[in-house]
């Protein structure tokens, strides 16, 4: 079932100026005064009006440095009184989201392990109704869309219609060399679900490390993302938590100076004229694929039914590998990747093996 959600346009949000990429930015935790007095002076001068910083910090493990609560949210009052910057936190519960209403926050997040949560999501919920800042949800750790859409629908019925996303990754026991899977194809559905609803990458969270923020960032401008939340800090080999993921103004600076951002259409009649004969013949090219994959189930239904006749298992593993051997190693002389070939092959083979499940459980007329 579609679900409907209330959004109120980013360009009524009264947080952003106008104009792409719009970005949130300061350290994973506010550790002192100076320090967050210091990154916020440092990345204002980039042009970054939206301050971050955790105040409550949920840790993997105990004993670890867990945030300096709400006096820390003084120092961001500051930030936000002095420097005019916008100022934002993470809540986790019904107590943080009134200490930040205390202190004049701007906008507010749930982090990933409180939207995996329905009863912290409906408490902050609760808390809110009746206030009018934006809350920015994150995903939650684990790929589960319906959880994240449910948090959004638990805020929207305590009538938060400034509601967005921020993609983070997911956690996953495979090793891989980002902190958080990206599963883009998880934000890419939620993008087409909800077109209007604001969205944000966290590359930080979901790099990990200072390696690949640059990568993931350019790689949600180019999904069309409408911003980045990007861990900063004034000394980050200092910092009491992710310390490895965390730029200095100055490189965060450079960082977004280099991002490319492309235009999602344009205007001019000659690369109007172009695209549209390019896409005219990748129609035609479709058109011939889908005859073409019609065609291979045919005799796929053909080869199922004399597997039947000869009372023949539809599944020969071995000749499956062969094929696939067959495929990729063709597959690479027309420069086709291996794993772009497996996974289309796969799905082939599925549907194929399906449709010859289908003929076995049929009863012959003539039984
Ligand atoms: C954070 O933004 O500092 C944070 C804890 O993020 P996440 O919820 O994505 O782990
Ligand atoms: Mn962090």
């Amino acid at each position: 079932m579609e679900r409907r959600l209330e959004i109120t346009p980013l360009s009524q949000w009264n947080l952003f100026p106008e104009g792409q990429p719009l970005v949130i930015a300061g350290p994973c935790s506010a550790e002192s005064e100076i320090q967050v007095m210091e990154t916020a002076r440092r990345i204002k001068t980039l042009g970054v009006n939206v301050f971050r910083a955790g105040i409550w910090k949920p840790r993997t493990h105990p004993n670890t440095f867990e945030g300096v609560g709400a006096p820390g949210l003084k120092w961001m009052q500051r930030v936000k009184n002095e420097l005019g910057m916008k100022i934002c936190t993470e809540v986790a519960c019904e107590r943080h989201v009134f200490d930040c209403l205390k202190y004049g926050v701007d906008m507010v997040w749930l982090g990933a392990r409180t939207t995996a949560n329905p009863f912290l999501v409906q408490e902050i919920a609760d808390a809110l109704r009746d206030v009018d800042i934006p809350v920015l949800v994150k995903n939650p750790v684990s790929p589960d869309l319906d959880l994240w859409i449910g948090a959004l629908e638990r805020l929207n019925q305590s009538g938060i219609k400034k509601i967005g996303v921020i993609h983070r990754g997911f956690s996953t026991f495979e090793k891989i060399p980002y902190r958080n899977s990206p599963e883009w194809q998880i934000a890419i559905e939620l993008r087409s679900r909800y077109p209007q609803l604001p969205f944000f990458c966290d590359p930080s969270h979901m790099a990990g490390s200072t390696k690949y923020i640059e990568e993931i960032s350019q790689r949600s401008l180019d999904l069309g993302l409408d911003g980045l939340m990007i861990e900063t800090h004034c000394d980050p080999s200092c910092a009491l938590s992710d310390a490895r993921q965390q730029l200095t103004p100055e490189e965060l600076g450079t960082m977004l100076g280099r991002l490319v951002v492309r235009k999602s259409d344009s205007d001019s009649p000659e690369y109007k004229e172009n695209i549209d004969q390019l896409r005219a013949k990748i129609d035609v090219i479709d058109e011939s694929i889908l005859y073409t994959l019609a065609s291979r189930m045919k005799i796929s239904r053909q080869i199922g039914e004399y597997k039947k006749k000869n009372n023949i298992a539809i599944l020969q593993t071995s000749r499956w590998d062969s094929l696939l051997e067959k495929v990729i190693a063709k597959g690479a002389e027309y420069g086709l990747s291996e794993k772009f070939v497996t996974t289309l092959f796969n799905a082939i083979h599925d549907a194929s093996v399906s449709e010859q499940n289908a003929i076995l459980g049929e009863q012959h007329p003539e039984q």
